[in-house]
């Protein structure tokens, strides 16, 4: 899947154009819901964001994780590095 280039928050109505440094998701029991990419800057006005919405019912219940981007991208290697012939 594709990762969207600039950050997912606006500021001021406008959309944040810093390159994401994050892939956010809420992880139920049943899934992982990945919806969102957020740069350094407004990683903690985009969480609690997320916890009101939750509590709004907006949003599924469970764990809000942040994984770095760069992390998510280490593993998508190693994914397919490990499969010998
Ligand atoms: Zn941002």
């Amino acid at each position: 899947m594709p990762l969207p280039n600039h950050c997912s928050a606006k500021v001021y109505g406008r959309e944040c154009e810093i390159p994401p440094s994050y892939v956010l998701s809420v992880k139920s029991q049943e899934a992982e819901y990945m919806f969102a990419v957020v740069c350094d800057e407004h990683k903690s006005k985009i969480k609690k964001l997320l916890i009101a919405m939750q509590q709004n019912g907006n949003l599924p219940p469970g764990a809000i994780r942040f994984q770095p981007i760069s992390g998510v991208a280490t593993d998508c290697v190693i994914g397919f590095e490990s499969n010998p012939t």
